[in-house]
């Protein structure tokens, strides 16, 4: 069994030209003798009219024209012909229309008949014997022999080919050495460039493969040349594309592993720093120690709950209560949950006059999730004095919900980035102890699982708009 692929394809390529070369010759060969026989054969026949014509010119009749054309197999008689009806005129020896062919003697008639202007055979050959009457059909079929503007013959052809000179038999021995050195020579350079391109092949394969078996071990920083841009080409393309994306992947899961332990670890230090000072009695056990506590450990279950949502919509896990959520419903109840505490910060939280909208398909609990998410950024990023609008239109592609505040805006450097889990934009801002930057990462992929989509439109001092772009049923 050929295990390289490279001998495979200089194998395939030899044997496809063998038989391209072998298929070539044979009909090349066949083809010229076949007109190299139809050449011979007419300029034959042209010689053996002309003979025929010219011999009957000088004796005036086909008698004794059997010497003059010998059947096959006799020599050609060396006598003049007949003067037959004109004894005195003896004909002359016939010009050779070629020279090589005949020499100075007329043609054998072995390819060709003579028949008088009777019908009757004069000279034979093939299925014609002398004397036999050629019917007319027949005649019509043959050339005729005119003397002085008068049909005085007919030449019938045998159908064999007629015998050939040996200048024709090397020309033909040197056509069958020609067409022999041309296959070899097609197959040799057949198989030169099968090495070759197989080579072109395989070389960017034998790459490939090295580059997937560092990846297999560890190394996902691998990169092929793209050498063409032919499959091959495109193949490594993608391969590069797949381990810039592995890498980067690989990059964001450990990050997010290094953000996960942060963040739980906050939490805990408070929790655990509070439990050994009350333990070792080092602070009284009050109401404030005891609820400092309890909202850290609260901090960390909605940590551990936005996780775990997160990985189960990853998974494509996340459970989803689909039912038929109207839009004003949806934006009330954000609105009423969040309208206290807006209160509270001084900001004005209003429901934009929602036209009557169709129901969007979705899970009313995920969706209040989103919102809720988005309200608080807004809270969090609206200064006292400012409002948040939750509105919802209708378009062609679905229903667009929207909530904008006239908060601080987001930087354009940090927009592109504020959907991924764990970032937190503007470091020189005074962060909250309570920020995840998980917010907007659960938004997303709640509203991903609906099949919609989520996209922002800020600028700096201005505020933000958050749009969430949901399926009707
Ligand atoms: P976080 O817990 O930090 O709010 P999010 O994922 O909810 O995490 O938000 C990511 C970042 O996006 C925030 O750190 C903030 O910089 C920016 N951001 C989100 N919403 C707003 C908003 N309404 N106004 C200004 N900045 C915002």
């Amino acid at each position: 069994m050929i295990r390289s692929l490279t001998l495979k394809l200089a194998l395939a390529f030899l044997v496809v030209s063998i038989i391209g070369a072998a298929l070539a010759a044979i009909l090349a060969r066949w083809s010229t003798f076949t007109e190299f026989g139809s050449l011979v054969l007419d300029q034959a026949q042209s010689e053996f009219v002309a003979e025929a014509a010219t011999y009957y010119q000088a004796t005036g009749s086909w008698a004794g024209v059997m010497g003059y054309f010998p059947p096959r197999g006799l020599a050609p008689s060396s006598q003049p012909p007949p003067g037959g009806e004109h004894p005195g005129q003896l004909p002359p020896v016939p010009p050779p229309v070629d020279g090589n062919r005949t020499g100075m003697q007329p043609p054998p008639s072995f390819a060709f008949a003579l028949v008088d202007q009777n019908g009757y055979v004069v000279v034979p050959a093939g299925p014609y014997r002398v004397g036999d009457y050629v019917s007319a059909d027949e005649l019509a079929r043959g050339v005729g022999v005119e003397v002085d503007g008068q049909v005085v013959g007919t030449v019938l052809t045998t159908g064999e080919p007629p015998e050939l000179t040996p200048r024709e038999e090397l020309f033909l021995t040197r056509i069958n050495w020609a067409l022999l050195y041309a296959a070899l020579g097609a197959t040799l350079i057949a198989l030169l460039l099968g090495l070759l391109l197989a080579r072109t092949l395989t070389h960017p394969l034998h790459e490939l493969t090295a580059a997937s078996r560092s990846m297999s071990q560890g190394d996902l920083e691998q990169r092929v040349t793209v050498r063409s841009r032919d499959e091959l080409g495109e193949l490594a393309a993608a391969f590069n594309q797949m381990s810039a994306e592995l890498a980067r992947a690989n990059q964001a899961r450990r990050q997010m592993t290094a953000d996960i332990a942060h963040d739980l670890r906050t939490p805990l230090t408070v929790i655990k720093g509070y439990a050994e000072a009350l333990r070792d009695e080092d602070l009284p056990p009050t109401f404030a120690t005891f609820e400092t506590i309890f909202q850290e450990a609260e901090h960390l279950s909605h940590l551990i709950d936005d996780l775990r949502t997160l990985s189960l919509a990853d998974a494509g896990e996340l459970t989803l209560n689909f039912q038929a959520v109207t839009p004003r419903d949806l934006l009330d109840r954000a609105a009423a949950a969040h309208r206290a505490q807006a209160e509270q910060l001084g900001i004005t939280l209003q429901v934009d006059a929602v036209p009557d909208l169709p129901p969007v398909w979705g899970d009313p609990e995920r969706l209040a999730q989103v919102l809720g998410n988005l309200v608080s950024n807004a809270m969090r990023y609206t200064p006292q004095g400012g409002r948040i609008t939750f509105s919802a239109r209708q378009h062609a592609d679905g229903i667009h919900i929207m909530v904008q505040d006239t908060g601080t805006g987001i930087a354009p450097a940090d927009l592109p980035h504020i959907f991924n889990r764990f970032y937190r934009g503007d470091d020189s801002r005074e962060t909250d102890e309570r920020e995840s930057g998980l917010g907007l990462a659960i938004a997303k992929s709640l509203v991903e699982a609906h099949g919609g989509s989520i996209s922002v439109f800020s600028a700096l001092g201005e505020g933000s708009t958050f749009v969430v772009y949901l399926n009707t049923r």
